[in-house]
């Protein structure tokens, strides 16, 4: 079953189409990633998704309901939530304040759980949790940008960039982390410039190229396609 559906989305910022009519799927319970070179539109596309910037055309539902048109806090009360480029924390506030903003719809009992889980898969998070968020490493302000947006429970998780500016070392704790979000039943739509880790943790890939699909197919295909080998693994044998 499909539970994420694009149909021919457009995004625009004023006269700059950033995105063309781009179509995609997701089943339930995958993860899928959105691969492209700088200003390929990705953001642009999880940002629409979630309703923070309007579409200039095209249509999106969600496990069969039209989200169309629906608001960032209302797409988060049907399940969506995202971990935005950048992390976007606040640095002045705690690991823990950070979190809690992401549960601001939640009971308190919920809060506590959605907590407890968000611990489980960054226990440093637990460690550093009345720390500023400021003074994090880069690799736990990640952990803490993806904690935040697992505090409203999803069912669908949005990652823009988990990886971008992190260390080999904390870019395998991420993706474990992501393995194990998804392990539980999270579908999980991921946008990386590393295309190597995103192919290897996705189950289906969509190449993005000025604004329009270049490309798409399982991730395993995708890894050995010429064209994804040349621009997005630099032209090295990944097997
Ligand atoms: P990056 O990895 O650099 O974020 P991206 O693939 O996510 O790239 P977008 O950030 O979605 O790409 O940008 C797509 C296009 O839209 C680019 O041409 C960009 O300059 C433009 N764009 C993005 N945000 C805005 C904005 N707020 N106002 C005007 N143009 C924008």
């Amino acid at each position: 079953m499909s539970s994420l559906e694009l149909d021919k989305v457009s995004v625009a910022y004023g006269n700059i189409q950033a995105v063309h009519e781009v179509s995609l799927s997701v089943r339930q319970g995958a993860v899928v990633c959105l691969l492209g070179a700088n200003g390929a539109g990705k953001s642009s596309l999880l940002n629409a998704i979630i309703g923070l910037i309007p579409l200039r055309g095209g249509k999106i539902s969600w496990q069969g309901r039209d989200m169309t048109g629906t608001r960032a806090f209302e797409a988060v009360r049907q399940g969506l939530s995202l971990s935005p480029e950048g992390r976007r924390l606040f640095p002045g506030l705690t690991v823990m304040e950070n979190l809690a903003m992401g549960a601001y719809r939640q009971t308190r009992g919920d809060t506590a759980v959605s907590l407890e889980r968000v611990f489980g898969l960054f226990p440093r998070l637990k460690e550093r949790a009345r720390q500023r968020a400021g003074s994090l490493s880069g690799g736990e302000q990640q952990m803490c940008a993806i904690g935040r947006a697992m505090m409203s429970n999803p069912s669908l998780l949005l990652l823009d960039e988990p990886s971008l500016g992190l260390a080999p070392k904390v870019i395998g704790d991420v993706a474990r982390a992501i393995t194990e979000i998804n392990a539980t039943g999270v579908t999980i739509l991921i946008v990386e410039q590393n295309a190597k880790l995103a192919l290897r943790l996705s189950e289906y890939a969509y190449v993005l190229e000025t604004g329009r699909v270049a490309l798409h197919g399982p991730s395993k295909e995708l890894i050995d396609d010429p064209h994804v080998r040349a621009i997005y693994l630099g032209g090295v044998a990944t097997a």
